[in-house]
């Protein structure tokens, strides 16, 4: 049977499993093709792919981290742009305006972790904002779990997920933006790339504001192929209204768990995607290969 998850997190991003522990927590959970989709970097795609068990499949991937219109007009407590997530996947890693686009964010997040971390020990002195990046070795794509775990380890919080409800959360006194690539951008840059671009949990409202599904539309008009509808982050409710966007834009419905390992409690393959919506999303691609098993 197909296990098909299209979106995960190693240890060269926010995850906490190497890509290696990666790759084989998904054979033990029967996952046939797995896509790693670390934040920002391909950096996890040769180890990935050295450990690849027979049978399995690797979808090789990014989650980009984009800036979108809402849809809705500016308001005093709405402004018209708003963080999303954007995954692209079998995009040429070499592409020149994605390797300078992901060596620019990557250098971003540094430096706004490095922000957040001192204002946080400004308050919390038991965090050694110095002691943060022990954490985040070289190539590694630092986000806030990072500071969530320094967190935990320095006795502040009890968990990454306290952290994130509140020292870490988005307009937290403690926070820093970071300027990520417009979203329109970055879908031009993977289907330039050879990539298929879908974007990632859409409605996750928990997370804060999200799109008007309008922008679905405007990105599909100029190369977006997928929509994530199966999403831990997302009710019920969204999941069908979504289904029927994307049966109405002509976009892939993709389902994924968006693991994490022990930074969120979502277990791999939680979510899924129909092997006919895969079928579609590689029949699109024309930049690298799926890597199979040997
Ligand atoms: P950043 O990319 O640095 O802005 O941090 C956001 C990342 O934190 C996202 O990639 C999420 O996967 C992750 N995240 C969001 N909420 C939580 C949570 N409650 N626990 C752990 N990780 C989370
Ligand atoms: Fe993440
Ligand atoms: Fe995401
Ligand atoms: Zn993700």
């Amino acid at each position: 049977m197909a296990l098909i998850d299209l979106h995960t997190h190693s240890t060269v991003s926010d995850g906490t499993e190497t890509p290696e522990e990666l790759v084989a927590t998904a054979a033990a959970a029967g996952v046939t093709t797995l896509a790693l989709t670390d934040h920002d970097t391909t950096g996890g795609w040769d180890r990935a792919a050295a450990v690849l068990p027979r049978g399995m499949r690797l979808v090789r991937g990014a989650e980009f981290s984009c800036v979108s219109p809402t849809g809705r007009p500016a308001t005093p407590g709405d402004k018209a742009t708003v963080s999303v997530h954007l995954l692209g996947y079998l995009f040429d890693p070499e592409h020149p305006a994605i390797v300078a686009e992901q060596r620019r964010l990557v250098a971003e997040r540094v430096e706004r972790l490095r922000k957040m971390a001192r204002n946080v020990s400004a308050d919390y002195p038991q965090l050694d904002a110095d002691r943060v990046f022990d954490l985040v070795p070289e190539g590694t794509t630092p986000g806030r779990p990072h500071l969530g775990r320094a967190l935990v380890a320095a006795g502040v919080v009890e968990s990454v997920n306290e952290a994130f409800a509140g020292i870490l959360r988005t307009g937290s006194k403690y926070y820093e933006p970071k300027t990520d690539t417009p979203v329109e951008r970055a879908v031009e840059m993977i289907v330039e790339a050879g990539g298929v671009a879908v974007f990632a949990h859409p409605l996750a409202r928990r997370r804060g504001r999200v799109i008007e599904t309008s922008v679905l539309a405007d990105l599909a008009r100029i190369g977006l192929s997928g929509v994530e509808v199966d999403h831990p982050d997302h009710d019920p409710a969204d999941r069908e209204l979504l289904r029927g966007v994307a049966a109405e834009l002509g976009l892939v419905p993709t389902g994924s768990s968006d693991f994490h390992g022990t930074n969120k409690t979502t277990p791999i393959a939680a979510e899924t995607t129909a092997p006919d919506a895969l079928d579609e999303l590689l029949a699109k691609a024309a930049g690298v290969d799926v890597v199979e098993g040997a």
